[in-house]
């Protein structure tokens, strides 16, 4: 039976590379996005190039119902989904003094409720098949916390303690939960960055580069992998020794 993976937020940077990165794992790769229709057909292209079998989902992953919608459709073209990964992300850079809280409810929105959303639906089929994993995409701004980004590194540490408590309730059902935390990897996400800030990152990190996104998702299918049978629980942290 060919494993289906749903990843949130797969129309553009690292979903997209583990979009394709899965697809050649031999699974059916669910593309979900909230509103780059333009990028996420353009992934489509790419997995229908390499052979692949998937679909294309839009849903705004703060949008419990949409979510759930979304999950019913999965099911209802494959009849089981055998991983999620919560990748869907926002980035954004302020003083915490300027936060409103819009700003600041969003960000948990988008991170933590749409993790919550996705996990939520999917965990009934994969606890009735007793198999399933679930890899969450945090930062290691979630682990060390970030200046100007309280609010970002605030939902991140929360996705890695959703991480470790989630996989010792559904470990017994036979689920994995794991989590990549990458460090700054080249994607629109860094977009805001000037050149010269990139540049200091890169040297600030001991691999001397930023991340590309096809090294978050070799994380990512290593954890979902059989070789990582054992493997539940813990942060994978990709991020060239920037943090350790
Ligand atoms: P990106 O290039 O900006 O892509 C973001 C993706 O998330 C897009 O597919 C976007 O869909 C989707 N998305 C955003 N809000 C959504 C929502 N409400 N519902 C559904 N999809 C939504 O970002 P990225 O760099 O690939 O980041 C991917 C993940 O890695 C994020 O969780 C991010 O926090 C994390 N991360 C990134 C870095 C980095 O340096 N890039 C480092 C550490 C962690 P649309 O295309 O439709 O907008």
């Amino acid at each position: 039976m060919t494993p289906v993976a749903l990843i949130t937020g797969a129309s553009r940077g690292i979903g997209r590379a583990i979009a394709l990165r899965l697809a050649r794992e031999g699974y059916a790769v669910v593309l979900n996005y909230r509103q780059n229709e333009a990028a996420a057909e353009e992934t489509a292209q790419i997995l229908q190039a390499l052979g692949a079998d998937g679909m294309l989902c839009q849903a705004d992953v703060t949008d419990e119902a949409a979510v759930r919608e979304m999950v019913a459709a999965v099911e209802a073209r494959y009849g089981h989904i055998d991983l999620l990964v919560n990748n869907a992300g926002i980035a954004e850079q302020a003083l915490f003094t300027d936060l409103s809280a819009a700003r600041w409810k969003r960000m948990l929105d988008v991170h933590v409720n749409g993790a919550f959303y996705a996990a939520s639906a999917v965990l009934p089929g994969m606890i009735r098949r007793k198999s399933g994993a679930i890899i969450n995409i945090a930062s290691m701004w979630g682990e060390t916390g970030g200046s100007c980004e309280v609010h970002y590194s605030t939902a991140k540490a929360a996705l890695i303690g959703f991480t470790k408590a989630l996989a010792k309730e559904v470990g017994p059902s036979g689920i994995r939960v794991n989590c990549v935390s990458p460090g700054a990897v080249d994607t629109d996400m860094m977009a805001g960055f000037s050149a010269e800030d990139k540049a200091a990152l890169a040297s600030d990190t001991p691999l001397g580069r930023l991340g590309k996104p096809e090294e978050i998702a070799a994380a990512v299918a290593f954890l979902a992998s059989n070789d990582a049978s054992f493997i539940t629980g813990q942060i994978l942290s990709p991020n060239g020794g920037l943090v350790i």
